[in-house]
């Protein structure tokens, strides 16, 4: 019989071996098993992981390991930059500096970690570059800058390189910087290279900078089992209906734990946003506009619970790779013009943590976007849910992620969530009105407000916060853009407006405030929020196919 995979059997180091026993990691996920003993025997590594398969580790402790043994050796004194991980984007770039972190919990004084990644002043990293951390993390352009500035120098000492989301990298216009970063590296170090796919970009940029790479393609299918992750499509005839089937899923609580509402555009979060808050459900949305401090913000005070709905675009995965890579190309000025920041990303890369249900508002543009939309829940070991909202203009894109997900399966990969829209008619006449409130200039309004706001809370979040890190918490993203739109008596859904076969399982947020009082933030609540009541997943045993038949009066009686 084989023998377990377990960290234990892969002679890392002490410190290293309590840190991921502190993560309360059991075994290595595939990836791992896989990529770390190969990286220890010194191996450049072509990995393709899908995110959330615990790829940043699988390259993270290899790297970690070799910085321990180079730094325990006598002969070794100089301190220097030995490792580089090169990412697509500054969200990125966070969680991977927040990992080695993590991993380092136990080595912290041996080995140093740095992220150049963010949007802070070049002049304001130069000092911690010039302290020589071990590992820097980057973007390709920050790092080049650093490099070009003489802050940073590797040409002597860079020991393993790594490119993480290396689809990406190219996709965002990188290539040039790429090219330019290779020639300030020496000639021989190791390289690690993990990819969503294997694309022609991939393979030119293994040609730069892999030397006979082993390459590990998992059997591993892109997204996870119908056992951890439930997929469903919904029908809705038309707009309005996904707007009423949104309400109600979120208000009658069929939805539990934390959401991502995935749209298509950032006008369309606003409206979303706009329209949800008059019903008293707080949403925040995620969208280029906003400064890196608060996007990175939203995300962190999402992941520790401070509330449960994110709403997001992915538009750098709606457009086309040569696209966006033009549009980097034509500088910064692009940026500028269209104040949003090329080096963003939402659906690829960005570590949300305990999404129970992902919910396509409007459809993916692609099989690709699906899967890392869908990849946001349902990571490691947990379970999830990926809704999908479809109207008929949107079957042929549906039907092309079935095909695409179904492999060699009968099966609907995506199957029909039974929902009858006529059992909550009685919600559409409050939908119907709190659509009609949220208007263009509503939303315009919104969006100019937020990134006052938020430019405003970055300032912020960057002197101020860095000194008092306990009213981080005091900002929050989720706060009603337009109060004045919003009905009190929207709040609650009355017990009539319940639907009679929904009443069992249905939990209308009306005494959510009541009942938030005596629960812990929802990370540390059960995971996913189904559990909470009796392990049940409500969307799961919702077969909502009408009313059940009475008892017969006679029941019991013998005849
Ligand atoms: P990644 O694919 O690197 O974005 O990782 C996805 C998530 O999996 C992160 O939240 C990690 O903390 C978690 N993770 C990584 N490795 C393991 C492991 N061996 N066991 C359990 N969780 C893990």
């Amino acid at each position: 019989m084989e023998p377990e995979p377990s960290f234990a059997h892969m002679g890392l180091d002490g410190r290293l071996l309590q840190a991921i026993a502190e993560l309360g990691w059991a075994k290595p996920t595939l990836i791992q098993e896989k990529a770390i003993p190969l990286a220890l025997e010194g191996k450049d590594l072509l990995a393709r992981a899908r995110t959330g398969s615990g790829k940043t580790a699988a390259y993270a402790i290899p790297l970690l390991q070799h910085l321990l043994q180079v730094k325990m050796s006598p002969l070794v004194t100089e301190q220097a930059v030995r490792g580089l991980v090169l990412v697509p984007t500054k969200e990125l770039g966070q969680q991977v500096l927040q990992m080695i972190r993590q991993l380092t919990a136990y080595c912290s004084r041996d080995v140093r970690v740095a992220d150049v990644s963010g949007q802070v002043d070049m002049s304001a990293q130069r000092p911690i570059l010039m302290e020589k951390p071990d590992v820097v993390v980057g973007t390709p352009s920050r790092v080049l800058a650093h490099l070009q500035g003489h802050s940073l120098s590797l040409r002597h000492s860079l020991e393993v390189l790594v490119l993480d989301e290396a689809d990406l990298l190219f996709s965002f216009g990188f290539e040039e910087d790429l090219k330019n970063l290779l020639c300030h590296f020496p000639k021989i170090y190791q390289s690690f290279l993990m990819s969503a796919t294997f694309s022609e970009e991939v393979q030119a940029l293994k040609e730069l900078v892999l030397h006979n790479p082993v390459t590990l393609k998992l059997q591993e299918s892109q997204l996870p089992e119908a056992a951890q992750l439930c997929q469903y499509q919904i029908r809705c005839a038309g707009e309005e209906d996904k707007f009423l089937l949104l309400y109600a899923l979120l208000k009658l609580g069929l939805v539990r734990g934390k959401a991502i509402l995935f749209v298509s555009t950032v006008e369309r979060g606003y409206r979303l946003k706009l329209f949800l808050e008059q019903f008293s459900i707080p949403a925040c949305v995620l969208n280029a506009e906003l400064p890196v401090q608060s996007r990175c913000h939203i995300i962190s005070q999402f992941n520790r619970g401070f509330y449960d709905y994110i709403v997001a675009t992915d538009e750098q995965v709606l457009a086309e790779p040569t696209v966006r890579a033009k549009r980097r190309k034509g500088a910064k000025g692009a940026k500028a013009e269209k104040g949003k920041d090329p080096e963003y990303g939402v659906a690829r890369g960005i570590d949300f943590q305990n999404v129970a249900t992902i919910i396509n508002f409007d459809p993916p543009p692609s099989v690709e976007s699906y899967i890392h939309r869908a990849g946001r829940t349902a990571r490691a070991d947990n379970p999830g849910t990926a809704l999908t909202f479809v109207t008929h203009p949107e079957c042929p894109l549906l039907a092309e992620i079935e095909e695409a997900l179904a492999g060699e399966s009968t099966e609907p990969v995506l199957r029909p969530y039974q929902f009858r829209m006529e059992e909550v008619e009685g919600l559409r006449y409050r939908c119907r009105d709190a659509m009609r409130s949220v208007t263009k200039q509503a939303i315009k309004e919104a969006r100019l407000r937020e990134i006052k706001e938020e430019l405003l809370n970055s300032e912020k979040l960057k002197t101020y916060f860095e000194d008092n890190p306990h009213d981080l918490r005091l900002l929050r993203h989720d706060r009603p853009l337009h109060p004045a739109i919003i009905k009190p008596h929207l709040r609650n859904v009355p017990e009539y407006l319940v639907p009679p076969t929904l009443r069992a399982i249905a939990q209308p947020l009306l005494n959510k405030r009541k009942r938030r009082k005596h629960l812990a933030p929802s990370s540390s609540r059960p995971r996913g929020g189904f559990q909470a009541r009796g392990g049940r997943n409500p969307l799961r045993s919702f077969q909502y196919m009408g009313r059940r038949p009475r008892r017969p009066a006679n029941k019991g009686k013998t005849s």
